[in-house]
């Protein structure tokens, strides 16, 4: 059997793109190098993926930053205000990317949006009204040329033109279809470039196949490949990935392409659809079964069962076998890690090492497979029964707090005697560099605990007190011992471990480090409840303003993880969520009255077909946060925090989640969101972020108390908080003080 790999890591295997990047904009090399550095990184992925015998190897899944921000230059969607810029091409597309400032002009970055259902970034092209979409197909052509130089005949990748287009944001009139003659037109010469080129293969890449589509975007699919396909002069794969296609699957093989690429990891359809309809024989079929997200070894014995159950199914048609998706998605070697065990090691599977595996599945290795037996013959860990137990007995009860939120509500007001539209921030402070110097030094064993958490103390003591004089009614500690709202709780949970080098990127060269779930997950000790009872000791005693405590949810954690694939993620989220509920009910105990548990990425994992939100996702993700709460006393107000506003279509699931009080971001994006809360009749109160903190710009007291005046309007005054949209760690403290004082200014005024 052949092999395919979609994509492979573009960042390098130490980030070198990263740093080439950030030397290039510091001026400090020339675009030359920057240049050098990429050709270096492409040419040691392609080699690798040579010496591991993979058979379609792609070119064009590198990018300076973006796929999607490629794609709108190769169809000249340029933004007329970047173009105005006059700068040159490298540079025009990095103003799209990060914006641009100089003394005649001042640019914004185009937005950035999830890529389904990954934690990678993508820059949201902007179509114009006068954009005319024209075909640049050099940077395609360089990169071919360069494989083929180095010895390896590629197969071209392209996001495809249904994908972009439905994914690009138009700021005129016109919508997707207006664009869908000139974008057939540029793929059809795309096609005829790649021939042109001596390429053999396409792969145009259409995940936005795997959502729940509308009759019109059928129609649009339509309309793209009935121009494009006719004549075509190279074979075309039609890729798709992150899920399957569904009730499309019976259209999309009726057309002319060459191959078709399926995901059989994430699209759980993929193996019925062809079972129950086929698959055309004269065609490819790419199936995806090594998984392009996660890092665990490949389980060779089910996969091969899995390909003989495909093979069965499509009975006739070659089949490759391939990733489930680009390999972007996962680090880059394991080989960089210096210092977990060879025996952890072995169960881990970055992309370097998910080529072999390819390869190894493909050949029927029998070494291999016997290799690959044994580290699946036992199970890795020790399973905690004591746990397993525990969540196997709960029941209702255990989820549901106690009395109901509407006597809970009453209960607090008396208790905690806040004003009306008490005003909060969403926990951290500005981390300056002592801040981040001492949490280093302290990594590095360069100080003593001892110093190392008096300057902690230091910092909470000033930061309670600056809140106290600038008049915030709930206060909080300041975070400064975090590094990472994930890290800082893995650390403290056992089950997790760290890589020193497994970096992902998460938009444009910026990568990020999840750590991985490596066992039953269990809480090691007290994690947080030292700092905020100090914090609280700070506190002025006659005005008893309360600290909150401030906690990341079950939800978050897993979701900013690499999970395990030997358990299943609910059970993996109960287990988290008996962790951080043992520190809920210690903060409670210690006398904390309020605490926070933020779930940041409560909707990242969301599925992409809405058939699957509650039975694969809700079902078990509001639960494990009721869980975590469901202890507390009444007197307890239980506050979360989402870092986005487009909750709109899980309204009903946030509300379930039985919180007393949330937090979110609304400064940008309000009316909607606000006309919800109303018609929804939302129950837990709200704290809708009245500025944004991603800018240095300090909002003024009528700015702020316009947008409250405005969500009085749909929201009950009783239930309404005042607050910044998100934790303020990036903000310098000038900004911070002056912002804060002008939030609660605001406040009093809108009491008054
Ligand atoms: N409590 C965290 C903070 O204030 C929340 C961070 C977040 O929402 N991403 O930084
Ligand atoms: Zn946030």
């Amino acid at each position: 059997m052949k092999t395919s790999v979609i994509g492979f890591p573009r960042i390098g295997a130490h980030r070198e793109l990263k740093f080439a990047s950030e030397k290039y904009f510091a001026k400090t090399i020339s675009q030359e190098e920057l240049e050098q550095a990429a050709k270096q990184i492409r040419l040691d992925g392609w080699k690798k993926q040579a010496e591991a015998g993979i058979d379609f190897i792609s070119s064009n899944d590198f990018s300076f930053y973006d796929g999607m921000l490629d794609t709108a230059f190769m169809l000249g969607a340029i933004p007329a205000r970047y173009k105005a810029l006059c700068l040159s091409k490298l540079d025009t597309f990095f103003a799209m990317a990060r914006g641009f400032q100089s003394e005649k002009s001042d640019v914004t970055a185009l937005p950035m949006k999830k890529w389904f259902n990954t934690n990678y970034h993508y820059i949201v092209p902007e179509i114009e009204e006068s954009t005319e979409l024209r075909l640049d197909a050099t940077k395609i052509a360089s990169e071919y040329k360069e494989a083929a130089g180095a010895g390896i005949k590629t197969k071209i990748n392209v996001i495809g033109p249904f994908t972009f287009l439905k994914l690009a944001h138009y700021s005129g009139t016109k919508n997707a279809a207006s664009f869908a003659d000139d974008a057939a037109k540029c793929y059809k010469q795309l096609l005829a470039e790649c021939a042109k080129l001596g390429a053999e293969w396409l792969q145009i890449e259409e995940p936005y196949l795997v959502f729940d589509l509308t009759d019109e975007d059928k129609q649009l699919f339509k309309a793209l490949y009935e121009k494009i396909l006719p004549g075509k002069p190279l074979k075309v794969l039609l890729q798709t990935y992150f899920g399957d296609v569904r009730d499309f699957y019976t259209e999309i093989i009726k057309y002319d392409f060459d191959a078709f690429g399926l995901d059989f990891v994430e699209g759980k359809e993929s193996l019925n659809l062809l079972k129950k309809y086929g698959f055309p024989k004269d065609k490819l079929l790419f199936a995806g079964v090594v998984n392009g997200k996660n890092i665990w070894r490949n389980n060779y014995e089910k996969t091969a069962a899995l390909i003989a159950e495909i093979e069965k199914a499509a009975a006739g048609a070659e089949t490759v076998i391939s990733t489930s998706c680009s390999l972007l998605h996962v680090p880059y070697t394991t080989k960089n890690e210096e210092k977990l065990s060879a025996e952890i090691l072995a169960h881990f599977a970055f992309a370097e090492e998910k080529l072999k595996e390819l390869k190894d599945i493909a050949d029927a290795d029998s070494k291999a497979f016997a290799e690959n037996k044994k580290l699946f013959a036992h199970e890795r860990v020790e399973k905690n029964l004591a746990l397993a137990d525990k969540i196997s007995k709960l029941t209702a009860k255990d989820f549901t707090r106690v009395p109901a939120f509407a006597e809970r509500e009453a209960i607090q007001k008396k208790a905690l005697n806040l004003p009306p539209f008490p005003t909060t921030t969403i926990g951290s402070f500005p981390q300056t560099q002592e801040v981040r110097k001492n949490r280093a030094d302290f990594k590095k064993g360069l100080i003593s605990k001892e110093q190392y958490e008096d300057f902690n103390k230091k910092m909470i003591a000033r930061c309670i007190k600056k809140q106290e004089e600038i008049g915030l009614d709930v206060l909080v500690h300041g975070e400064f011992e975090r590094n990472d709202m994930v890290e800082y709780f893995g650390e403290n949970l056992d089950g997790y471990i760290f890589t020193q080098k497994a970096w992902v990127q998460s938009y444009g060269t910026r990568c990020v480090k999840p750590p991985v779930v490596w066992g039953d997950i269990t809480r090691k000790n007290q994690i947080t409840v030292d700092w905020s009872v100090y914090a609280q000791s700070c506190a002025d005693k006659n005005s008893k303003k309360p600290v909150k405590g401030m906690l990341t949810g079950p939800v978050t954690i897993l979701n900013w993880s690499f999970p395990r694939e030997d358990i299943s993620l609910k059970e993996c989220a109960f287990q988290i969520a008996f962790a951080i509920r043992d520190e809920v009910l210690d903060l409670e105990a210690n006398g904390i009255r309020i605490i926070q548990i933020d779930e940041a990425a409560l909707k990242e994992k969301l599925p992409l077909r809405k058939a699957d939100w509650h039975s694969e996702y809700l079902d078990w993700a509001i639960p494990a946060f009721n869980l975590v709460h469901s202890g507390c006393k009444a007197e307890t107000q239980i506050h979360t925090h989402m870092c986005y506003s487009e909750f709109i279509p899980i309204i009903t699931d946030i509300d379930n989640m039985d919180a007393d009080v949330i937090t979110f971001e609304a400064s940008r994006s309000n009316l909607e969101i606000l006309q919800a809360l109303k018609e929804k009749n939302f129950r837990t109160e709200v704290g809708p972020g009245v500025y944004d903190i991603h800018s240095p710009r300090v909002p003024s007291v009528e700015e702020i108390v316009a947008a409250v005046n405005k969500m009085k309007q749909f929201v009950k005054p009783s239930k309404l908080w005042i607050n910044p949209d998100c934790g303020l760690k990036t903000r310098g403290e000038t900004e911070t003080d002056a912002s804060l004082k002008n939030l609660v200014a605001a406040a009093k005024k809108v009491r008054g």
